[in-house]
Order: C-alpha cells, then sequence, then structure tokens
C-alpha cells in the first residue's frame, strides 16, 4: 500500500515550456498532465486534501459522475493505490450494460470501484433522491465528494498549482517566471480548478489575471463565487465563447486546430477540455488589439487518461 503523505510528497513540480508567440504574446504552457497516467493533472490536484481528509478515518469515498468522467476514473485509481474503498453513482441507468462503457467506467471498475447506476432524474438531485439515499447508506463509514470532485479541499490542492508556478519563477528568475506572466488560462467544466487558481494569485500576490475557458454551456460564474475566497481581490473572469456548443461536442476546426498543435508541439491535447483551451489561446492572442508584449500561461490540466488506453 502506497502511503498518501509520502506519494504527495514525492510530486515533483510539472514543467513549463515556451510555445509560440503570437501578436507579442508569448504563450508558454503548464504540463501539468505529466504528475500521473491515471489521476492525472487537475484531478489529483483536487484529490489531494480529499485523500488525506479520508486517510484518517479509512472512509470510502462516495461521489458522481457521467460515462466519460475523469473525476471517476482519477478517484478509483486513487482508491486502488491507496487502500480506500471507493464508490461511483453514474448518471444513466443504460451504462449498467458494461458493453457501452468507454474508458472512465472501464478504469473505474478495474480499480475496483463499486458502481451503481442511476436514472438521469435522480442523478440531477443527487443526495436529495431517496433512491440515492439508499445508496449511500449502505457506506455508512463515507465521505460524500461533489461532482467534478469539486470541493473546498479540491479548491486548497488546487491552489497548490500557482504556489509550484511561483517557485518555479524564483529557480528560473528569468524570462518565465510567474510574476512575469500576466495572465493564466484553464478549462473549466465545474470551476473548481479555477477557483484554486484564483486564491493560489491572491495567496502568492501575483499580478497576473485568471481566465477560464468553459468547456460547455453553464454559468459558471456562481460556482466560482462560492468556490472562491478571493474572488473579489483577482482579476479573473469566464470565457463563454470557445465551448462549440457544448461539452465535448466539437466542429471539424477545433479537430484540426488539435491535430496542427500536437504536431507542431509536440504536445497531446485532449478533445474535451484542453483541445479547447489551447484553441481559445491562440485565438484570443490573434485577435487582441493591444500592443502590449506579454506572457500567457496555458494550463493543461490533462485528460488524456483515455486517449492512450481506449
Ligand atoms: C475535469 C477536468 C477539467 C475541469 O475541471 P473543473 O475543476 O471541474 O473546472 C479540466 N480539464 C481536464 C483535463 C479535466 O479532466
Amino acid at each position: 500500500m502506497t502511503d498518501i503523505t509520502d506519494f504527495f510528497a514525492a510530486q515533483s513540480p510539472t514543467p513549463i515550456v515556451y510555445l509560440t508567440t503570437i501578436n507579442h504574446k508569448r504563450i508558454y504552457l503548464k504540463q501539468d498532465y505529466l504528475n500521473h497516467p491515471i489521476i492525472q493533472g487537475n484531478k489529483l490536484r483536487k484529490l489531494k486534501y480529499l485523500l488525506l481528509a479520508a486517510k484518517s478515518s479509512r472512509q470510502t469515498l462516495i461521489s458522481f459522475g457521467g460515462a466519460y468522467s475523469n473525476h471517476i476514473a482519477a478517484l478509483a485509481a486513487a482508491g486502488q493505490l491507496f487502500s480506500l474503498p471507493t464508490v461511483g453513482i453514474i448518471r444513466g441507468q443504460e451504462l449498467a450494460a458494461t458493453s457501452r462503457w468507454g474508458y472512465a467506467l472501464k478504469t473505474a471498475a478495474q480499480h475496483g470501484m463499486q458502481l451503481h447506476f442511476v436514472s438521469r432524474q435522480a442523478y440531477r438531485a443527487k443526495q436529495a433522491n431517496p433512491e440515492i439515499q439508499s445508496i449511500i447508506r449502505q457506506y455508512p463509514q463515507s465521505m460524500l465528494i461533489p461532482e467534478g470532485g469539486s470541493n473546498q479541499l479540491a479548491v486548497m490542492g488546487c491552489k497548490e498549482i500557482m504556489t509550484e508556478i511561483a517557485a518555479n519563477s524564483l529557480e528560473n528568475s528569468m524570462e518565465n517566471s510567474a510574476t512575469n506572466f500576466q495572465a493564466i488560462f484553464a478549462a473549466c467544466g465545474t470551476g473548481g480548478t479555477l477557483a484554486g487558481l484564483i486564491d493560489g494569485v491572491a495567496e502568492q500576490q501575483l499580478p497576473m489575471r485568471v481566465v477560464g475557458v468553459a468547456v460547455l454551456k453553464a454559468a459558471l460564474n456562481d460556482s466560482i463565487l462560492q468556490l472562491s475566497q478571493a474572488h473579489q481581490t483577482v482579476d479573473w473572469q469566464i470565457n463563454n465563447d470557445y465551448h462549440f456548443s457544448g461539452y465535448a461536442k466539437s466542429t471539424p476546426a477545433l479537430i484540426d486546430f488539435q491535430q496542427q498543435f500536437e504536431q507542431q508541439f509536440s504536445l497531446p491535447l485532449d478533445a474535451v477540455y484542453t483541445a479547447k483551451l489551447c484553441y481559445a489561446v491562440f485565438d484570443l492572442a490573434a485577435k487582441s488589439i493591444s500592443p502590449q508584449r506579454e506572457n500567457w500561461l496555458i494550463y493543461h490540466s490533462g485528460g488524456l487518461q483515455g486517449a492512450t488506453s481506449a
């Protein structure tokens, strides 16, 4: 069994690489997908303090997700790695048929997660639904983790992304130092990661704006207000112009962009989150009317788990 504290102490900071300059904007990328093959990118960040809290009381970790949830896959893998039982409440009764499973559910099952499939209606109500309540009651010693893993403990973990960026700057006190990044960009699903970046920028006192690129049609501002402590002191925004009609939706232009990007920079993107994020950043740089020289940082949150083992 791997000790959770030892595991996180052994994690090294993920690299920041320079990509290109568009319209006086020098674009860098933090390769956070290199932190773990399955519990990857922001999912490892979000789970850290949840896992540490669950460890001390040996709790079963219960969470929610859809068929393609990276969070569910990551939680299952983390549970197995650290010997904590995991339970997934999954949206869609039709997914009880294993023939319909994609990467996330296969990974979850392989890592010993107990799966419960519920109707979309039940799922929408989460723990207010009687059927879901009775599932939860089967696991008396348990910790409930919201969909996507976003709660205060997850935000604490994501704050450390900024701690790492600031420390990186002290070591390489040169062109890619954090104090010289004028903006950081991240893909947003529930907004938990962005809330952590906002709080991290405040804590590190960095003069940096934080831009979330929504990958789905949803009003995310409210969840940021709820999750972030520092939302009043940091310059942040959610950009809703690059969701490409919704979660996991795409267009030929987006697919082309991803292929070209991966070829040009020899860096992998995932189609659901980071392709949209990078498309947005490159497009915003190209359209910028400010002649200002700036350094922009893309936070690559991972999502590559399924790409290599599908
Ligand atoms: C889950 C996920 C996100 C979304 O993170 P939130 O904290 O829910 O906004 C972004 N990128 C990747 C790769 C993800 O797997």
